[in-house]
């Protein structure tokens, strides 16, 4: 962790709060599809988003059906694919075009480049492509290479991502910065002061727009330069701050919003 950054302070009743998903609220799995989030943070997170009126919400690289499927929290604000994706609290969901067939091109080539028994794992996301090498993170260059293929193979429209032992091929001027902004114009986000809670480097895009908007950027467990303005330790130390928060928010209720 970035020993030069404060522990974030405790989010006021006109908060906002976004969350990334992996090594954030939860740990990374070697299997993504493994990840599963504890009951008593389930429990936290309802209880927060009913402090904030719902204003709490997850800005992932998933998609928002496999979000569901992890999270299941019935209603939850979300952003999926980087943006790619979006529900917002009142239960709207809606999606940028998606290109097919290129991307079904870029999958042939990447499971013809790619030894999937080595550990290697091939994730279709429906818009775009992630290539996970955690399980062998030695291979990370020949995996860059294949991605750089997909990506011209792809053209002027996608860009690659790096995160977490994985590369994604996604569609241009998509990011966590854009889902932020998107969030935050709707109900009940709207006219709250913005917090996000990330930890990778496809978090920076939210934390540069957090920024912007005046509100509070928090990294989780990272060493790496970041634009993040706080950091907590690891997903137990944001449980463990959510908790606080919950105690903070009890005690001043009926206080005015800070
Ligand atoms: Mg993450």
């Amino acid at each position: 962790m970035d020993q030069r950054l404060p522990k974030p302070a405790l989010p006021g009743r006109n908060a906002a709060l976004l969350f990334d998903l992996d090594g954030t609220l939860v740990p990374f799995a070697d299997d993504p599809s493994r990840v599963a989030l504890p009951d008593e943070l389930r429990r936290i997170l309802v209880h927060v988003r009913d402090l904030l009126d719902g204003a709490l919400g997850i800005i992932s690289g998933r998609g928002i059906d496999d979000l569901d499927a992890i999270v299941q929290i019935p209603r939850i604000a979300a952003a999926g694919l980087h943006g790619g994706e979006w529900r917002t609290a009142d239960g709207q969901r809606a999606e940028l075009p998606i290109h097919r067939p290129i991307i079904e091109a870029a999958l042939r080539h990447a499971h013809h480049r790619m030894d999937t028994r080595s550990g290697l794992l091939i994730e279709d996301k429906g818009s775009s492509i992630a290539l996970h090498f955690r399980q062998c993170p030695d291979k990370r260059e020949s995996v860059e290479q294949v991605a750089f293929d997909l990506l011209r193979i792809s053209g002027s429209g996608f860009e690659l991502q790096q995160g977490n032992c994985v590369i994604e091929l996604k569609p241009a001027g998509v990011d966590k910065g854009t889902a932020l902004h998107r969030l935050m114009e709707s109900t009940p986000f709207q006219g709250r002061n913005p917090w996000f809670i990330g930890d990778d480097r496809t978090d920076e895009h939210a934390f540069e727009c957090v920024n912007r908007l005046g509100g509070s950027s928090v990294v989780v467990g990272s060493r790496r330069p970041t634009a993040a303005r706080a950091a907590l330790a690891n997903p137990n130390s944001v449980r463990r701050w959510l908790g606080r928060m919950i105690v903070n928010l009890d005690t001043t209720a009926g206080d005015s919003p800070a």
